[in-house]
C-alpha cells in the first residue's frame, strides 16, 4: 500500500522540485549575462546601454555612445576653459 504512494506522488513530487531550483538558479545566473553592453566612444569602456548617452555625431548619421564619467570630465574641461578665457579677457 505505501510502495505506490512513494511511487506515484512523492518521486515526481521530488523531480518538480529539483527542476524548479535548478531552473530558478539558471533565472539567478541568466540576467548578469544578457545586460546589453556598448563601449563608450572616448574612453572605450564597456557599461550597460542604460547608462550611456547615445548621440548622432557627423554627417554620416554615426551612433555614438558616451558615458557619464566622460559627459561630466568635457564639461568640467569646457566651464575651465570657459573661466580662462573669460579670466584673459577680463585682464
Ligand atoms: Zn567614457
Amino acid at each position: 500500500m505505501l510502495f505506490p504512494i512513494i511511487f506515484f506522488i512523492l518521486i515526481p513530487l521530488v523531480v518538480w522540485i529539483v527542476l524548479h531550483t535548478v531552473s530558478k538558479r539558471r533565472e539567478k545566473q541568466n540576467p548578469t549575462e544578457q545586460i546589453a553592453m556598448e563601449e563608450c566612444a572616448l574612453c572605450h569602456e564597456e557599461f550597460p546601454v542604460d547608462e550611456l548617452m547615445e548621440k548622432e555625431v557627423g554627417g554620416y548619421s554615426r551612433v555614438y555612445c558616451f558615458c557619464g564619467g566622460c559627459i561630466e570630465g568635457l564639461y568640467r574641461e569646457y566651464k575651465a576653459k570657459r573661466e580662462a578665457s573669460i579670466d584673459e579677457s577680463g585682464n
